[in-house]
């Protein structure tokens, strides 16, 4: 079967590369021609762990070719995927959807052959009604159907979340949308792979609904965090002891600086608005927003709390590990480092910041920061360390040589991954979050 993927970033270039891998002849299009020249050349415009190996191996087998022109990349495709970025509308917070109707128009304006037309973007409710209406506006008589597959990939695990999803929502209010997405997903119906059939409207509410959920349950632990520092209880053992309950569960009950990303800012956002546009509050997502952006500044505040409060703070140097908003992704968008940075700058401190990939795309946000090569030319001189992002890297600092090139050995650790007792040991004045 023949895919069109509109939009090859994150979401369109993993998924686009795993459809070929499933075997089917796939077309990734984009808008930015220097994206797709990247691309053409194999080389990666995005970080994400064996995409580069799976980009590869689908272009020499002949399955995957890239292009800026939309309708010779969508020709003769079954399904069209809609991947492009969905981000919050300057002003109001709404989801953005200029550039989902504007590939909505031209795959209008171009449709030869019956098609399904997909958006796997995250859109409001009701996102597929509107895109269905501007394709029959532009008058092709073509047979097509709009279905609403969202995804639910996390960044940094993409390839394996893709090919084995916890489940895969398909829209679909007609027999030609049903009958396109099974044989789209078929190799993932073979593995026996959850896939639930929903109208459109309903699986455009369950992407919505899922990342609130999961917003909410790391805003949740993270309150609970700041109750454990005040009564002297741990959050990591709370949350193990919470997590063990089936109808908990484990996930995402690590207390942290507050959660950011490409999605779970806008997509609460975004909730928020359809909700007052239907009258219907959603009072605990409404909290769950507030919680999270003060917790992001909150941060920076307890930087410089271990660098002896505001007034012993300014002219004093912080090293930041860690950038993006989780390990294994180089996407900074809405990153808590850039919340972080951004009070300690404004507290009169002098910033050094390490991270494996996120540096480039952190420069432009953080113009005042220093960006170093390596976390001990971060460490150098530093009065206070922040350990900002868990990566790998930071997870078996060589402690010694930290405390001998920081100017004090002081560690902010905000995603517990070392040991209070261990850093004591090690003369280290250390905090964490929620180990009272
Ligand atoms: P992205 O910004 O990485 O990629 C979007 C791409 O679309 C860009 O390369 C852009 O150039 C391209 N584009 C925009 N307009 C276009 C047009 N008219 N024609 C062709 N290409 C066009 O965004 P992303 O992170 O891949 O997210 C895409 C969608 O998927 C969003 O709605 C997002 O909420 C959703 N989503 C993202 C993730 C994630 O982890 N990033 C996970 C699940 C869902």
């Amino acid at each position: 079967m023949k895919i069109a993927m509109v939009g090859s970033g994150y979401v369109g270039l993993v998924s686009g590369a795993c459809f070929a891998d499933f075997g089917h002849e796939v077309v990734c299009i984009d808008k930015d021609p220097g994206k797709i020249a990247k691309l053409k050349d194999g080389v990666m415009p995005i970080y994400e762990p064996g995409l580069a190996e799976l980009v590869e191996s689908n272009v020499k087998a002949g399955r995957l070719s890239f292009t800026t022109d939309l309708a010779e990349g969508m020709a003769d495709a079954a399904a069209i995927f809609i991947a492009v970025g969905t981000p919050s509308r300057r002003g109001d917070g709404h989801a953005d959807l200029t550039f989902v109707y504007q590939v909505a128009e031209e795959v209008g304006g171009n449709l030869k052959t019956p098609a399904v037309i997909v958006t796997k973007s995250t859109v409001p409710v009701g996102t597929g009604d509107e895109v269905e209406r501007i394709v029959g506006e532009q008058g092709s008589g073509v047979d097509f159907a709009v279905v609403s597959n969202p995804e639910f990939l996390r960044e940094g695990a993409a390839i394996g979340d893709f090919k084995r999803p916890d489940r895969i929502v398909i829209g679909a209010d007609s027999d030609l949308g049903r009958e396109v997405m099974r044989e789209v997903y078929r190799p993932l119906f073979l593995n026996e792979a959850p896939i639930l059939f929903t109208s459109r409207r309903s699986a455009e509410l369950i992407k919505y609904a899922a990342n609130a959920f999961l917003a909410t349950k790391i805003t949740f632990i993270n309150e609970m965090a700041d109750l454990c520092e005040k009564v002297g209880a741990n959050v990591q053992d709370v949350s193990r002891g919470i997590g063990m309950d089936n109808r908990i569960g484990s996930k995402f009950l690590n207390a942290g600086p507050g959660y950011g990303g490409s999605c779970f800012p806008k997509d609460t956002l975004a909730l928020l608005k359809t909700a007052e546009d239907y009258d219907s509050p959603t009072r605990i997502v409404e909290a769950v927003v507030k919680v999270n952006d003060h917790r992001k500044r909150a941060m920076g505040r307890k930087v410089i709390d271990a660098l002896g409060g505001a007034e012993n703070a300014r002219g004093k140097r912080v090293a930041l590990l860690g950038l993006t908003f989780k390990p294994n992704t180089d996407d900074m968008r809405d990153s808590p480092a850039i919340a972080i940075a951004q009070a300690l700058v404004d507290a009169g401190v002098k910033v050094a910041a390490y991270d494996p990939e996120g540096m480039e795309l952190a420069k432009p946000l953080m113009p005042d920061v220093e960006m170093m090569d390596d976390p001990y030319a971060a460490i150098e001189g530093a009065d206070a360390i922040a350990l900002v992002t868990e990566w790998d890297a930071f997870r078996a600092l060589d402690l010694d040589r930290v405390k001998d090139i920081a100017a004090s050995p002081v560690l902010v650790d905000l995603r517990n991954v070392y040991r209070a007792d261990e850093m004591a040991a090690k003369g280290f004045t250390y905090t964490s979050i929620g180990r009272g």
